[in-house]
C-alpha cells in the first residue's frame, strides 16, 4: 500500500463524517446514526493539542460501571451480543471491551482501589511501533487509533501492549454506529472518543456518565492548554502514569492509586 493511500485513509479517519439517519450499507450491515450535534472541525489536527485524562480513583465507587456501560453504548459494543450457540464463558472472556474497571489492593494495608482502565494513549506507542501495515498509528494530538482499512488481524499490537487495552473481533458485526464503525477481523480499543473531538465536542461518553452518577472521577482536556480543567487537576494533585517505568507518556494519569 502507498504512503498516499495510507494518507488518504488516515485524513478519512481524522474528518469522520457525521451521518443523519440509519442507513443499510450492505445485505445485513446497518449502520446506526450516533448522536453527535456540534460542528465538524474545519482544521486540521495539531501537536499544538494534546488530548489526555485524570482519573481520580478516589472518586471511583466500587461497583459502579456507569463509564464502562457508557462506553459501550457510545460506541456500539453494548450492540454485538453472543452469536447463537457461543459458550457464555468464553463470549464473556473474549468479546471487545474497550474500557474494564481494575481493582487493586494494596498488600500491606489492604486498601483496595477501582479505576477504569482503557487504552492510555502513548506517546511512544509500542502498539504502532510493532504493526507490519501502520493501522495502529498516533495522531498528531495524541489520540491512538486503528485504521480499520489496513488492519489485517494479526494481533501484535494487542501483545505489544502492555495495558491490555486492545480487543479484537472475531464474529461479524452486523449494526455499527456511523462514526465509530466496528469490523470483525480488526483490533480495536478507546479511541477518547474522537468522533466526539472531531465534532466540536469536548467531553468523552465516559466522563459524562461518570459525572451525571455525581461521581465526576473522570477529567478530560487538552493537557497542552494550561487553563484546561485536566491541565489545572493534573498541577493541582498528585498523580501518576501507570507503568511510567515503562517511558511511553500515556496521556492517561491517576490519582489515588
Ligand atoms: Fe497502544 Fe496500549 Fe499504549 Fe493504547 S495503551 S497507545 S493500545 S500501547
Ligand atoms: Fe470509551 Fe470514549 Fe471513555 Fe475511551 S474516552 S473509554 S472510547 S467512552
Amino acid at each position: 500500500m502507498s504512503d498516499k493511500t495510507n494518507l488518504a485513509r488516515r485524513n478519512f479517519l481524522t474528518k469522520l463524517p457525521v451521518a443523519a439517519a440509519t442507513a443499510a450499507v450492505a445485505p445485513g450491515v446497518v449502520l446506526q446514526s450516533t448522536n453527535v450535534t456540534a460542528a465538524p472541525r474545519s482544521e486540521a489536527v495539531s501537536s499544538s493539542v494534546r488530548w489526555g485524562m485524570l482519573v481520580d480513583a478516589n472518586k471511583c465507587a466500587d461497583g459502579c460501571s456507569a463509564c464502562v456501560d457508557a462506553c459501550n453504548k457510545e460506541n456500539g459494543l453494548d450492540i454485538h451480543s453472543a452469536p447463537d450457540g457461543a459458550d457464555a464463558v468464553k463470549w464473556d472472556q473474549q468479546k471487545p471491551t474497550w474500557m474494564r474497571t481494575v481493582k487493586l489492593k494494596d498488600i500491606s494495608s489492604g486498601r483496595v482501589t477501582n479505576l477504569p482502565m482503557m487504552c492510555q494513549h502513548c506517546e511512544h506507542p509500542p502498539c504502532a511501533d510493532v504493526c507490519p501495515t501502520g493501522a495502529s498509528f498516533r495522531r498528531d494530538d495524541g489520540v491512538v487509533l486503528v485504521d480499520r482499512h489496513i488492519c489485517i488481524g494479526c494481533r501484535y499490537c494487542m501483545m505489544a501492549c502492555p495495558y491490555k487495552a486492545r480487543s479484537f473481533i472475531h464474529e461479524n458485526v452486523d449494526i455499527k454506529p456511523t462514526l465509530a464503525p466496528r469490523g470483525k477481523g480488526c483490533v480495536e480499543s478507546c479511541t477518547f472518543c474522537v468522533h466526539r473531538l472531531d465534532n466540536g465536542q469536548t467531553t468523552t461518553a465516559c466522563q459524562d456518565a461518570c459525572a451525571k452518577e455525581g461521581h465526576h472521577a473522570i477529567v478530560f482536556g487538552d493537557l497542552n492548554d494550561p487553563n484546561s480543567a485536566v491541565a489545572k487537576a493534573l498541577k493541582s494533585y498528585p498523580n501518576q502514569q501507570v507503568r511510567d517505568d515503562l517511558k511511553l507518556n500515556p496521556g492517561v494519569h491517576y490519582s489515588g492509586i
